[in-house]
């Protein structure tokens, strides 16, 4: 008997982990081992930012309880910032919720919004938390397949009209993780259209929303006209402000669905700490120039990264937006495949694309969440790597 419950028992495997064990045992063999898997920012959180919790976290009266749907003031700064940055206005009361982190907040959402048995429709390529969730949550993942020749957006044409009907729910994910790819609002306009005609609500997960590069800026799904009517959108402080321990991110939109998410959480968690609510504040009212500043980095990084992979004739495209590289595997080989061969001959890791589900095989992900120096180190590998030559990894 195992006391595990068996949604538990047959969660898909994180095919993460098992890089980590390879990665564990080449470097007890001394084997030098760059991960380009990485998911999150290397760079610390700007200063700023670390002084405001600083100040605060002295504070006696911020050592109690925090209200369960976050401070007053940290709801009307992400109003305030939807305001300025995409001209769209919310309830702060009803419209804005805070989260420890918006992964805790698309899971419990999950489970706020569907009963057992019921369709979510999640990316595919897509980030793997959607699918575990919706698995414990006991509900269907429903594939949504995305267009690799039209920069990965929906092709709503292609889902099946059963599975349509039983669907409750549309997960998207612009900028998105692992492919990069971003959209204009003409995708999300759609989204809102077809959610309306079969009767689903929608997610939209913006934790890449401010990693963004020259001109380019991420359209919210909230300027969509009529959006608030089904659909919501999450946000996170993690990968635009270098913040992921912290755990501090939002909802905003649907109030419906805000509101049944904030029962759930007001049953399973309480609110974060006080002094990371008012760093984050803090974060959300500054002028983005240290956004900016991290955006810079990323986008040299990525040139780097891609005028190498070119040279070796593996194809990707140039991404707007997020630190991720989307490649394609050279000849016919599995992604699986390639990127063991990848660790054990090159020491350096990169994710198969068919952990991010099964539309991912033939591609694998580069995350640039690296010091340029590894950077350097990895391109070099990888270049004796595929002119088939050993790697010294006795330096
Ligand atoms: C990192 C990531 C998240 C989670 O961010 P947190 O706010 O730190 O929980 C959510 N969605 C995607 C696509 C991510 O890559």
């Amino acid at each position: 008997m195992s006391y595990a419950s068996k949604q538990v028992q047959s969660l898909p495997p994180y095919l993460f982990s098992v890089f980590h064990e390879k990665k564990k045992r080449l470097q007890a063999k001394g084997v030098d081992v760059i991960d380009l898997g990485i998911g999150a920012p290397d760079l610390p959180t700007p200063d700023f930012i670390v002084d405001r919790l600083k100040e605060e976290a002295v504070k006696p009266e911020h050592h109690k309880y925090a209200p369960y749907a976050g401070t007053q003031e940290f709801r009307e700064a992400v109003a305030a910032f939807y305001e300025k940055q995409y001209n769209v206005s919310l309830d702060p009361d009803k419209e804005v919720l805070t989260l420890i982190g918006s992964k805790e907040g698309i899971a419990h959402m999950i489970s706020a919004v569907i009963d057992p048995g019921e369709g979510v429709l999640i990316p595919d390529p897509g980030y793997p938390v959607y699918d575990s969730a919706v698995h414990l949550a006991y509900g269907k993942s429903v594939p949504l397949p995305l267009d690799p020749d039209r920069g990965y957006v929906p092709m709503f044409d292609q889902l099946d009209k059963e599975e349509l009907k039983h669907a409750k729910l549309m997960l998207l994910n612009y900028p998105s993780n692992p492919t990069g790819a971003t959209v204009e609002m003409d995708t999300f306009l759609e989204a809102v259209l077809f959610a309306n005609k079969h009767n689903l609500c929608i997610a939209q997960d913006a934790a890449y929303g401010l990693v963004t590069f020259d001109d380019y800026q991420a359209p919210s799904i909230m300027q969509v006209p009529g959006a608030k009517e089904v659909a919501v959108e999450f946000g996170s402080l993690s990968k635009s402000f270098n913040m992921t321990g912290w755990r501090i991110g939002y909802v905003v939109g649907n109030k419906e669905i805000i509101r049944a998410l904030s029962i759930v959480k007001s049953n399973t968690d309480t609110g974060q700490f006080l002094p990371i609510q008012k760093a984050g504040v803090t974060a959300l009212q500054s002028n983005l120039a240290a956004v900016r500043h991290n955006n810079a980095i990323y986008q040299k990084r990525m040139e780097t990264m891609l005028e190498a992979l070119w040279e070796m004739g593996i194809h990707a495209e140039k991404p707007r937006g997020t630190f991720f590289i989307w490649a394609k595997v050279p000849g016919t080989q599995t992604s699986k495949a390639f990127a063991e061969k990848m660790l054990e001959e090159a020491g350096v890791i990169v994710t198969p694309g068919t952990a991010f589900g099964a539309q991912g095989e033939g591609y694998f992900r580069i995350s640039l969440s690296v010091p340029n120096e590894r950077l350097r180190e990895a391109v070099q590998r990888m270049k004796t790597f595929q002119a088939g030559g050993d790697v010294d990894d006795s330096k």
